[in-house]
């Protein structure tokens, strides 16, 4: 059995209560994880309580020590988190070796970046006087993320939240805890306290965390209807909350373009991780004559990809998390299909495993703007493509979503490009290079897709509140205080 991290130590949950984690590729237990419950989150929050006030006031340049300690014990244990990655969550291994280079890489980020921007002078209202800004930590910051880049997403919320000078707990989703708390080893570089793991269930482990009385913030990544929870209970104790949900994000393929890369990038950005990628491109707008062709490639180009082990040689896709999710993109495809959509390419489980929660990459034509696959988040490796007008009616189309996280296009036209870029709701705009990340851009979503942003300076500043400091060094009374002086001018 796996432990919880608390107070620099490993423990069980009070109740010795364990809940099976399961490879998704053989459907074998690999291991258990203490299944927490709002004993044990009391517990891991008073221990991030007694931590933080040394934290706190351990300067930048220490902390910044520290989280290049924990950036070079990551980088040392590189394989064995990406293998475990790999067993608890199916993606292929060099896409998780990415992951555990990604996190280290974050760490010694937010190191240097914790050291700089502090706060600010301002100009005072007066004589003798000075005024400045300090940035300060909150206190403990309550953690939640997904399955789908567990060390990632936490690392952007960790990275930033320590570099800041909070403590924190964090909860990993249930389907994928195992990484995390083998992550905790390279956080023995830290002081004890500062950072603490759960798991556990979201109602039992998750929701006691957001409602902890000494939980000041939230930082939570996931899907839009458990944010919404999350949201509605920071909003019940007027606490700060931030949120990284869904996308559907649109990716547009104009005339002119090297249709063999745009399929090849299109097809990345769509099956990337079995499509369980929060920006992963869920709709395909293609412009006039390239329609015909681009479809023709993409499919071509789908039905070479090798689905597997994903811990074995030569897989490019490997199964879904879950059998509820690969349930949920079936049902999605069965709906579109009995609505009038064509399948072209996969809409199956592949016949040769007899485990694992395989699925073919699917392309769909003929799709309506009005299809559920076309409106809310699929999270699967399905791609519906859609023949444009021209590119105002293709930007248009991406453009007509309750979300706004990503967005792509390929395009030779400066202007096409930009026209997209102003008019497309998206917080990242990846123009002929779909999905590519950088620590030191802000990453999160527009409209409902997201509240406040990660990485970049941005990605700090939401872990940082701000006190204004007024400071007179010359004392001496006031005019404008009492007794008033009804009548007659301020001296
Ligand atoms: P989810 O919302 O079911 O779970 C996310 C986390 O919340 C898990 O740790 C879970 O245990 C916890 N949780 C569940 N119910 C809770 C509750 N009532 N109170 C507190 N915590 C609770 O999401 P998921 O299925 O694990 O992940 C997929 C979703 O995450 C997708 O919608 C995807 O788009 C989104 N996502 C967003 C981003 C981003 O940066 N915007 C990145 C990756 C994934």
């Amino acid at each position: 059995m796996s432990e919880m991290w608390i107070g620099g130590g490993r423990t069980g949950a009070a109740d010795g209560r364990v809940f099976d984690v399961v490879n998704p590729a053989t459907e074998e237990v690999i291991d258990t994880a203490p299944r927490a419950g709002a004993v044990d989150v009391d517990k891991a929050v008073a221990t991030a309580l007694r931590a933080f006030p040394e934290w706190r006031r351990t300067p930048g340049i220490e902390r910044a020590e520290k989280l290049h300690s924990v950036a070079r014990k990551i980088r040392e244990d590189e394989e064995g988190l990406a293998v475990l990655l790999t067993k608890e969550g199916g993606k292929p291994l060099p896409e998780n070796r990415d992951e555990v280079e990604w996190i280290a890489a974050c760490f010694d980020y937010y190191a240097e970046i914790g050291r700089d921007a502090v706060g600010r002078v301002i100009s005072p209202v007066a004589r003798n006087q000075l005024n400045f800004v300090l940035k300060e930590p909150y206190g403990v910051c309550g953690l939640i993320v997904p399955w789908n880049y567990p060390l990632l997403l936490l690392t952007w919320k960790l990275a930033p939240a320590l570099a800041a000078g909070n403590t924190v707990v964090a909860k990993p989703s249930e389907h994928t805890p195992l990484s995390t708390l083998r992550l905790a080893k390279a956080l023995e570089e830290l002081p004890e306290g500062v950072v603490n793991v759960i798991t556990g269930y979201g109602p039992e482990a998750g929701m006691p965390l957001v409602a902890h009385r000494d939980v000041e913030l939230v930082a939570f990544t996931g899907s839009q209807a458990t944010g919404r929870k999350v949201a509605v209970a920071c909003a019940e104790q007027l606490k700060k909350c931030h949120l990284e949900l869904g996308g559907n994000d649109p990716l547009i393929v104009d005339e002119g373009v090297d249709l063999d890369v745009a399929a090849r990038g299109a097809a990345w950005a769509c099956y990337l991780n079995m499509g369980q990628v929060c920006t992963s491109a869920e709709r395909f707008y293609v412009v006039g004559k390239a329609f015909d062709e681009f479809v023709d490639r993409f499919v071509a180009f789908t039905k070479t990809l090798r689905i597997g082990d994903p811990l074995g040689p030569d897989v490019d896709l490997g199964p879904m998390v879950s059998a509820e999710q690969r349930a949920k993109v079936e049902k999605k495809i069965a709906d579109s299909v009995s609505a009038g959509a064509r399948l072209i390419v996969g809409g199956r489980r592949p016949g040769r495993f007899a485990k694992g929660f395989f699925y073919e990459p699917t392309v769909l034509v003929d799709v309506a703007a009005s299809m559920p696959l076309m409106r809310e988040e699929t999270f699967g490796p399905v791609a519906p493509i859609v023949r444009c007008r021209d590119i105002d009616e293709a930007i248009a189309l991406a453009d007509r979503s309750e979300y706004g996280l990503g967005a792509s296009i390929y395009t030779n036209s400066l202007e096409h490009a930009m026209k997209a870029m102003e008019q497309v709701h998206a917080g990242t705009f990846w123009i002929n290079d779909p999905l590519t990340d950088n620590d030191a851009g802000p990453f999160g979503g527009m409209r409902r897709s997201g509240i406040g942003r990660e990485l970049g300076s941005e990605g700090i500043e939401d872990f940082r509140d701000s006190k204004h400091v007024h400071l007179d060094y010359v004392i001496g009374a006031k005019p404008y205080w009492y007794p008033y002086r009804y009548g007659r001018p301020r001296e």
